[in-house]
């Protein structure tokens, strides 16, 4: 079974592009939406960085989730896209001074700080303006998640968060400071999670830590914030194209053990926008080998890098012939011998002017594009652009 795209629109466009399927992206937020309007007190931010194109933040933003952005540039795209300030967090471990003013000016819900010193500078650029900037901590976790190790963040190893030993200090340094307003706790494992065990490891590792803290320093967190990381299923595009959103926040809302009017917040990136999105391209040239057959296509690493950096899988499939199989290394045009984008692909026996579609590719695709060889960004369309 192949996917649904409109071929006989294509035919206008300029290949390599994405394709956003407007259906798939609002079925999932529809179950987004279903799922957590079970639950009280329950904030879902969208990580802008999966996808930042205006059209499917606007659709995003229409059901209600806020944003969570890791840099100015996001926290703009956010703002142009209708987001409420008061529904925009910000995390990231080197905030320049610019991007804190920015978020400062626009009062946004808060700041995930990473660091002393980066606390520090908040309080101090908040001084100047006369302003009280609220603050969660992100936490260090030290949980595992089981996923791609440059796709793990919540180790001691990694750059992210403020170490569990730390956080008592750093809270009532927080307390301290007239500027920030201390209002709760972040956590984020790590990315293209599908075992709820690492969830679960996660929600036990923050209830010990709401146990000590309350012990210790005798205060109640209101703010749980435990980031993103649900995985999609790159193998079954077709079969699961919505992830599994309901065991996902059953899980975590069963397992966080919330005080009276704690408030629980997501932040998905990748689960919402994955599925929904396939870069199309054209095949140029079917090339035999020694002793494989390659299809050349016109999109290249600078446009879906995710096989380079991560070696991940994307299905493939050629959109364009019924014939029967054969077998291909799929690859780019890009001068790097990374820029391949499956081995021993079965397709579809393939000519030149074929589509080919790259599915999966809607978190972590076209954002990542690069003019590298000096090449056009790709661009992006939805159903509804191509009505
Ligand atoms: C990347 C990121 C997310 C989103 O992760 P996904 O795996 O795409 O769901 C959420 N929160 C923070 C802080 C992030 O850096």
């Amino acid at each position: 079974m192949k996917g649904n795209f409109p071929i006989d629109k294509f035919g206008a466009l300029q290949t390599p592009f994405y394709y956003y399927d407007t259906h798939i992206l609002r079925q999932t937020l529809e179950l987004i939406r279903q799922e957590t309007s079970k639950m009280e007190s329950v904030v879902v931010h969208y990580a802008i960085k999966a996808n930042a194109n205006p059209q499917i933040l606007r659709t995003i933003r229409e059901y209600g989730l806020g944003a969570d952005c890791v840099s100015g540039g996001e926290i703009k795209a956010a703002l142009q896209a209708g987001f409420s300030p008061d529904k925009i967090v910000f995390a990231g471990v080197g905030k320049a001074d610019w991007e804190i003013n920015l978020g400062l000016e626009h009062g946004i819900f808060c700041f995930n700080v990473e660091s002393i010193p980066e606390l520090e500078i908040i309080n101090e650029l908040a001084a100047a303006k006369g302003l009280v900037a609220q603050v969660e901590l992100r936490v260090n976790p030290e949980v595992k998640a089981h996923t791609h190790a440059n796709i793990t963040t919540g180790l001691a190893e990694n750059k992210f968060g403020i170490a569990l030993s730390d956080v008592e200090h750093v809270i009532t340094l927080a307390q301290q400071m007239e500027h920030v307003k201390f209002i709760g706790l972040h956590f984020h494992i790590g990315s293209q999670i599908l075992d709820m065990g690492d969830f679960a490891a996660l929600c036990n590792r923050v209830n010990e830590l709401l146990v000590l803290l309350e012990q210790q320093l005798h205060i109640k967190i209101d703010n749980i914030n435990v980031g993103g990381g649900l995985g999609v299923d790159y193998q079954h595009p077709n079969r699961q194209a919505i992830p599994d959103f309901h065991e996902y926040f059953k899980t975590i809302n069963m397992l966080i053990r919330r005080r009276d009017g704690q408030v629980l917040h997501f932040e998905p990136g990748r689960s919402v926008v994955a599925q929904c999105g396939s870069l199309i391209s054209k095949v140029l040239y079917v090339k035999q080998g020694a002793n494989k057959q390659f299809a050349i296509l016109d999109a290249g690493m600078t446009d879906l890098i995710r096989p380079a950096l991560y070696q991940a899988y994307h299905k493939i499939e050629n959109i364009s012939s019924e014939l029967p199989l054969e077998t291909y290394d799929v690859v780019g045009p890009i001068c790097e011998s990374s820029d391949v984008f499956g081995k021993a692909v079965d397709l579809n026996k393939t000519n030149r002017g074929d589509y080919i579609a790259i599915r999966s590719a809607g978190a972590y695709g076209e954002i990542m594009a690069s003019q590298y060889n000096c090449r056009a960004l790709p661009k992006g369309y939805t159903t509804e652009d191509l009505l």
